[in-house]
């Protein structure tokens, strides 16, 4: 059978391949999506930040997810012992979204690619990338189908959105070792039946363990509610034990619970993910870019891997199309060195999570308006926002604002 010549062939349907197929399908360009799973499929990573609304809206995806009747999600609230303190995205120093989602994301990545395919864009599912080569003139990518028949492509360009299967990182050695020492989650969907209007339906997020371990609970428009706890390897692994015994137990009895989850079924039994955080030294490469997970995964502290992901997605497309029109890209300076810019501002907030400085300033006793709202929009995926201080100086914001709040709450 003939090779088939195509302009851009995405690989992988999650939220990152859903964004940047549609934008290039509707700038009229050839475009496949090749998805190793059938979907629906089950994958983590269920609450939004209001900035992925702006990039679902530039590719037309917003009203058929409003359909769909996902949970509406308009802060978070984040607890240790009996401290408290409540974001809502309508307090924000960046004016943008002050609302998104909480979704299963069975549900919500089937929804963007449908929308993907009705807008015109070629969706092979259950078709799995098994080699690459790619060079300035060409892109050769082979893949084999659910029968094992193997077929190949010939594109123009390359967007890797293959987020934890890091095809191309993987391919062309790009895979560089992480900082930060490997965490995992263990989780589960219960039935959230004490869920009451008083206790709210935004993510909260629980911090014990003196910051080492936190708990998420994300309740879903159904009822049910997405409950994990993320820390460090070997407490996760005691946690999963027996089916994840020592989880459940966790989350039945820890007492800030308050009940919460005391005597909850199960929509399914408890999952494990180890060591999810990685990173590739190179976004970009002859013929290819990689956008969402494939780029880099930090931490799901603060949501924001679905809203890098539609980021990066957009991004990756809007510089594709330029680069086939013919434009000169400098993919490091226009691509590389911006998405960095906004994972880092996420990677400060994250050391400071889990060194204490954020939680000293999310739990003191005053908070200045101005702070808060500077960190709402940080939370919200404002990190691209320079006239945000907590974006600008992020590195050394944090830190300062930890030692003065710190040092008031001492005299
Ligand atoms: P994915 O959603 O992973 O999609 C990639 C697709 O590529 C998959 O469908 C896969 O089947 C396909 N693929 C892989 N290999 C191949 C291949 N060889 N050929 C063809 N297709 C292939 N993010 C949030 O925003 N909010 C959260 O609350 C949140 N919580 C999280 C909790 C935990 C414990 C973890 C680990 C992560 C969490 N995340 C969260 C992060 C989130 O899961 C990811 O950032 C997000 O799914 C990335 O989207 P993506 O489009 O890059 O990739």
């Amino acid at each position: 059978m003939q090779d088939r010549n195509i302009d851009v062939l995405v690989i992988g349907a999650g939220p990152s391949g859903s964004v940047s197929s549609a934008y290039l399908n509707k700038l009229g360009y050839k475009v496949i999506v090749l998805e190793k799973m059938k979907f629906p499929r089950f994958v983590i990573g269920e609450s939004l930040l209001p900035h992925c609304m702006d990039h679902l809206d530039a590719v037309g995806f917003l009203p058929a997810v409003k359909e769909h009747g996902f949970q509406i999600k308009n802060g978070a609230a984040f607890y240790k012992g009996e401290q408290q303190l409540n974001f809502f995205f309508n307090e924000q120093h960046t004016k943008g979204w002050t609302w998104t989602w909480q979704v299963k994301r069975a549900d919500f990545d089937n929804i963007l690619i449908k929308e993907a395919q009705k807008q015109g864009v070629e969706v092979h599912f259950e078709c799995e990338v098994t080699s690459v080569n790619c060079s300035k003139e060409k892109q050769v990518v082979t893949y084999k189908d659910s029968s094992g028949k193997e077929f190949t492509i010939v594109a123009k360009y390359i967007i890797d959105a293959s987020g934890y299967g890091r095809v191309l990182p993987r391919f062309f050695n790009l895979e560089e070792s992480v900082q930060t020492p490997p965490r995992g989650a263990v989780f589960s969907h219960i039935h959230d039946t004490k869920r009451t209007a008083e206790s709210g339906e935004n993510i909260f997020i629980h911090s014990f363990n003196n910051n080492t371990a936190w708990i998420w609970a994300i309740p879903f428009s159904d009822k049910t509610t997405s409950v994990g706890i993320v820390s460090d390897k070997a407490y996760i692994e005691e946690l999963a034990a027996n089916n994840g015994e020592n989880f459940l137990n966790h989350i039945r009895t820890f007492k800030d619970l308050k009940g919460r989850f005391s005597d909850e079924r199960l929509v399914f039994e408890p999952r494990t993910v180890l060591g999810y955080a990685a990173r590739a030294k190179q976004l970009f490469g002859d013929g290819y870019t990689l956008c969402g997970n494939s780029t880099e995964f930090l931490d799901p502290v603060f949501s924001s891997g679905v809203t890098l992901a539609t980021g990066s997605g957009l991004m990756a497309a809007q510089l594709t199309h330029r680069q086939l029109s013919g434009e000169k890209v400098d993919w490091l300076r226009e691509y590389e060195e911006v998405l960095r810019k906004g994972i880092d501002v996420f990677r400060s907030f994250v050391l400071g999570w889990y060194n204490g400085d954020v939680q000293r300033i999310f739990f003191a006793s005053e908070i200045q308006d101005d702070f808060k709202r500077q960190i709402c929009s940080v939370l919200a995926g404002y990190v691209w926002d320079e006239s945000n201080p907590m974006v600008k100086k992020h590195k050394t914001a944090i830190k300062a604002l930890a030692q003065v709040l710190e040092i008031k709450a001492k005299v």
